[in-house]
């Protein structure tokens, strides 16, 4: 199994614990991705990413600087995707214009490094694909933590990203059923690592199909996205 989004902020024991073999950790801000990035380089199974949450964003007076800053850590290697980055409509974001702001550098840095999206859409479907099209179908990624609605599945598979699920959206099993096998991914974010098997069991339930077989297709599909080797 492979978790695809998990905010680690220290390894999980060794070996593969409860079955989970890898974790992407995604960007949040500087001083956390420079503790990701420690982390990851002395641990194979973590993977990083970078970028600026829309919950974290700078002052619109400092973002460029912030964003000096994230091309830095792309510019140094050693991260597997940008993000999370997103536009979000909930109180927790920043004000919408550096959202804006914010996001379409990052997929200018995406475009640019040849790196997928790790992408955080809270009710801004139709403002992410946007801007995502202005791209003309060179980006790729993940929508994390989806949970529908069940008519942004095909846009988002057209415009080249898989849709994860974490255990937030098991009440939707409409949503869960409609996404096709290669693109869907597994995740915890903030929930807790341990919680990866029971949302590996509960989908794999919803979909009608083997727990082994549902592991390993999203195990698939994660290393696939992040090109990641597939002996580890
Ligand atoms: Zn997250």
């Amino acid at each position: 199994m492979f978790d695809a989004h998990a905010h680690l902020d220290v390894p999980p024991p060794s070996g593969r614990p409860e079955g989970v073999g890898g974790w992407v950790v995604p960007g949040v801000d500087a001083g956390r991705d420079a503790n990701t990035l420690q982390l990851s380089g002395s641990d194979p199974r973590l993977y990083a990413a970078a970028g600026l949450h829309p919950w974290y964003l700078p002052p619109d007076e400092c973002l460029g600087e912030e964003l000096a800053s994230l091309q830095a850590r792309v510019d140094a290697g050693g991260i597997v995707a940008i993000g999370e980055t997103g536009l979000d409509k909930g109180r927790r974001a920043g004000p919408r214009n550096v959202q804006r702001m914010a996001f379409r550098a990052q997929l200018e840095m995406a475009s640019r490094a040849g790196l997928p999206l790790i992408l955080h859409v809270v009710r801004s479907h139709g403002a992410c694909l946007e801007e995502v099209g202005r791209f003309d179908g060179q980006l790729s990624g993940m929508v994390h933590d989806f949970q529908g609605p069940i008519e942004m599945i095909t846009p988002w598979l057209a415009a080249g990203f898989m849709l994860s699920i974490s255990p937030r959206a098991l009440g939707k099993e409409e949503v869960i059923r409609s996404i096709p096998a290669r693109s869907l991914l597994l995740e915890t974010d903030d929930e807790g690592w341990q919680q990866l098997p029971r949302l590996c069991e509960a989908l794999a339930g919803i979909r009608g199909v083997e727990v082994g077989e549902l592991a390993r297709q999203t195990d698939l599909n994660a290393r696939a996205l992040f090109g990641l080797s597939f002996d580890s």
